[in-house]
């Protein structure tokens, strides 16, 4: 039966060689089988740029995808925390395109919403700040003006700093807030919704205004990984 897969929160490097082989894995086996793939976003762990893909490492991913999309595969990419600077060039090399967060799909009759995630933890007022920050048109071009391996040891403080963020916080803050997943899903007409980001692989479902929201969350692929089938007939998680 025609159908999509679902990824998000790979956070490939090139320190986990363990990971990048079970995506490239994925990629050749589940993957190849399907009418697209959709990634949604922290494919990889940072990314600081379009103009880095002579980096072997980066460039062997995009090779990866295009060989996926020259199957026949329709590659959609979404920028995560991690990679918000992922871009159409990126994309291009990948065969693919990059999608807005959120997009609304027609997926098989269903419609569909799809993001990140990270706009549904409105209860982390910092990180939302730092959010904002990030994705300031003055500020990325700023960071993009900076030679490669002064970016590469920017990113390097901005995780040490993020990685301090989480440890001050409790589990219940960096999870989504519920009053902004029920807004979102009432804006978007009472959709089916899937996002990664929270690392808390789940399908919970919403009652608002008498309509059942489904929403599944992806796993990240710290462990052994894993991906969302979804096809006219619904959902299902395959851990790999
Ligand atoms: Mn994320």
């Amino acid at each position: 039966m025609t159908h999509s897969l679902f990824i998000s929160d790979l956070h490939l490097a090139p320190g986990r060689p363990a990971t990048t082989d079970s995506f490239f894995g994925f990629l050749k086996g589940p993957a190849a089988q399907a009418e697209a793939l959709y990634i949604l976003g922290d494919l990889f762990e940072y990314w600081i740029g379009d103009d880095d893909l002579s980096d072997p490492f980066n460039a062997s991913v995009a090779e990866a995808l295009g060989a996926l999309s020259r199957r026949g595969v329709a590659v959609n990419l979404m920028q995560g925390n991690r990679d918000v600077l992922m871009g159409d060039e990126f994309a291009g090399r990948c065969g693919g395109r990059l999608l807005a967060d959120p997009a609304i799909l027609d997926l098989y009759g269903k419609p569909t919403l799809v993001m990140h995630g990270d706009t549904l933890c409105t209860d982390d007022v910092e990180y939302m700040k730092w959010r904002a920050k990030a994705r300031d048109p003055a500020f990325q071009a700023r960071f993009l003006g900076q030679p490669i391996p002064e970016r590469k040891r920017l990113i390097v403080g901005m995780r040490q700093k993020s990685e301090e963020h989480k440890q001050g916080q409790s589990p219940a803050i960096m999870d989504v807030a519920k009053p902004t997943v029920e807004r979102i899903l009432r804006d978007f007409n009472y959709p089916r919704l899937i996002h990664g980001h929270t690392h808390r692989p789940a399908r919970h479902v919403h009652r608002i205004d008498g309509h059942d929201c489904e929403r599944w969350v992806l796993t990240d692929w710290y462990g052994s990984g894993g991906y969302l089938r979804c096809d006219a007939s619904g959902c299902t998680v395959t851990a790999l």
